[in-house]
């Protein structure tokens, strides 16, 4: 049987070929609007089943609804148990402003060492990556003792109830094991020279708020006669941009900021001065502080009005909220209830979409996927920070079942993190992450499950 260093060998041959696979999978518009019929995952994950097929994979599409398939697909170990679970998701959000993309968004055009397109980073390459991990595991015929999953999911942007949500309910044993290893982590940050990854441990929790302003119609030539809900509505939000969230340092990655040589004491009284400093020499620490030491309010979406010439009586006005581990959704009203006292005619609706979670950061499976990212690097001097992610991922549903969770993709140092452009316009993958990562996710699951 080959060693590790044979196998990753063989990721890195095989560059070519991650490549097109990942291009194929761009390719496919799996759009996720939130509003059904919509997701159409089930394409890619035929294209995955039938990818993994001609290696010898048997995988199964799981849908609960039609067209909105779930990819699961096994490599089974000795013990008849499975020992790790791959996770990632086939839908991707929808594109705002295709005229404003340097290439069209479904093209997976390759320019400048990375392939651009809508999922590129989210979630299609690190699907890819371990897809060919196991592939090579199995060309190889590395023996497991126990067994590998890889498990792609619905519907994750929009809260997986045709995803992860749904397979935790009605599929349980299928996507349990001991430990799993998702996105939502692996970014890589330079701080002194120094390479420093964020391993993904929890997830700020998010609730999607809904306020309803009414006031009374009238012709808009006497608007006096009438009470404009779009004037009301102007109160809130202004409201909620002078909004100051309670700060908070409790979050692990405040523990280990020595790492990113900031040798300050945080605490909630200095923590945005900390965070001003920070901003100029490192602003993606910056950033990670800030939201790791608050909830966030943001107005996303506004809608009211019936006719041009009509003072409007109702205006809806949609907020992403996203809450700390020891939030709640009683905490959100009672906060938003206390912003907007003072705005007539305020009606709030909570949807709570995704529960806070976190797994501990000292574990075996943490300290395996350190061993693994410093193989596939073929480099020791790597330090670890812990971070609770500021977006929900699928891992909130597999941590509740007992199953350990991290989100580490495994980019490649030399690909900057700010070209991801994750949701945004022009998202990318560098392809040195996309091959760092299956050579990641190759190492963590032979270092786990390989007979020895
Ligand atoms: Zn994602």
């Amino acid at each position: 049987m080959p060693d590790l260093d044979e196998l990753l060998n063989q990721v890195e041959a095989a560059s070519d070929e991650i490549v097109a696979l990942e291009v194929a999978l761009v390719q496919i518009p799996s759009i996720n609007t939130g509003v059904m019929p919509t997701g159409d995952e089930t394409p890619v994950c035929e294209y995955a089943r039938d990818w993994l097929a001609r290696e010898g994979i048997e995988a199964d599409i799981l849908e609960r609804a039609p067209n909105r398939g779930n990819l699961i697909a096994r490599l089974d170990g000795r013990s008849g148990n499975a020992g790790l679970v791959f996770m990632s998701h086939t839908d991707v959000v929808p594109v705002e402003d295709e005229s404003k993309w340097r290439f069209p968004p479904f093209s997976a055009t390759i320019a400048d060492g990375r392939i651009h397109g809508r999922g590129a980073f989210d979630c299609k390459g690190l699907l890819t990556a371990q897809l060919v991990a196991m592939a090579v595991l199995r060309r190889n015929g590395v023996e497991l003792q126990d067994g590998l999953v890889l498990a792609s999911g619905a519907d994750e942007e929009h809260g997986g109830r045709y995803g992860f949500g749904w397979l935790a309910q009605e599929h349980r044993d299928a996507i349990t094991a001991p430990c799993a290893i998702n996105e939502g982590g692996g970014t890589p940050i330079y701080s002194g020279g120094a390479l420093t990854y964020v391993l993904g441990v929890g997830e700020k929790g998010r609730l999607q708020v809904e306020i309803q302003i009414k006031g009374a119609s009238a012709h808009a030539s006497v608007p006096w006669r009438g009470e404009n809900a779009l004037l009301s509505a102007g109160q809130a939000l202004q409201r909620i941009e002078a909004y100051q969230p309670e700060l908070d340092t409790s979050a692990s990655l405040f523990d280990y900021l020595s790492t990113f040589a900031i040798e300050h004491q945080v605490s909630p009284a200095n923590i945005d001065q900390v965070i001003q400093e920070t901003e100029k020499t490192n602003p993606s620490v910056a950033s990670l502080m800030r939201g790791l030491s608050r909830m966030t309010i943001t107005p996303t979406m506004v809608r009211g009005g019936i006719k041009s010439n009509v003072v409007p009586e109702s205006v809806q006005v949609t907020c992403d909220v996203r809450i700390l581990p020891h939030q709640d959704e009683a905490y959100v009203r009672r906060e938003l209830e206390r912003v907007l006292e003072e705005v007539p005619g305020v009606g709030i609706e909570i949807d709570y979409m995704a529960v806070p979670s976190s797994s501990p950061f000292e574990t075996d499976l943490a300290e395996r996927i350190k061993t693994a990212a410093a193989r596939a690097l073929d480099r020791e001097n790597i330090q670890w920070v812990p971070a609770i992610s500021t977006g929900f991922t699928d891992s909130r549903f597999m941590r509740p079942l007992g199953v350990t969770t991290y989100g580490f993709a495994g980019s490649h140092p030399d690909d900057d993190p700010a070209h991801n452009r994750v949701h945004g316009t022009d998202e990318s993958i560098g392809i040195k992450s996309l091959v760092n990562s299956a050579k990641c996710m190759l190492a963590l699951a032979y270092d786990l499950l390989a007979v020895k």
